[in-house]
């Protein structure tokens, strides 16, 4: 398999403790684009930093940096709902499934299997998608739904 523009070698980042930043245009995004509220993809902007670095174990991985604002539809009220995100996930890297799934049993942390160049906003996207609400609703107090 070749690599592919904007891949990255995932060990080798994290034995130079290299640093990758990007933005991802949460609207262009297949996997997300149907999260995001109806005329809102273009606003839809979140800034990402990935960076080499180690576990408490000393093991290889990656800190995945997400930062901004998603627009959302509030599920109660369906106005738009701004989700601020700020997130930082450290994942250790597996050389294999099956040297992820023997990192899985003794971690604590996410594990992320390299043996492939990886693809940012693939991982960017990952996250975005796991800390999204299934179903986004405004604090009671400031939905308008409530006033009604
Ligand atoms: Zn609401």
């Amino acid at each position: 398999m070749g690599k592919r523009p904007g891949t990255f070698d995932a060990f080798r980042l994290a034995r130079d403790r290299g640093v990758l930043e990007g933005t991802l245009d949460v609207g262009a995004s297949e996997r997300l684009a149907d999260r995001i509220a109806e005329g809102q993809e273009t606003a839809a902007r979140i800034a990402w930093c990935i960076e080499g670095t180690t576990d408490a174990a000393g093991r290889p991985a990656l800190a995945i940096e997400i930062t901004g604002d998603v627009p959302l539809t509030c599920q109660r009220c369906l106005t738009p709902l701004a989700l601020p995100v700020s997130q930082r996930t450290v994942a250790v890297l597996a050389k294999s499934e099956a040297d992820a799934e023997m990192l899985d049993a003794d971690s604590e942390e996410e594990v992320l299997v390299a043996d492939h160049p990886l693809d940012p906003a693939e991982l960017v996207e990952d996250e975005l998608l796991l800390t999204l609400p299934y179903a986004p609703m405004h604090e009671a107090r400031d939905c308008p739904a409530r006033h009604k």
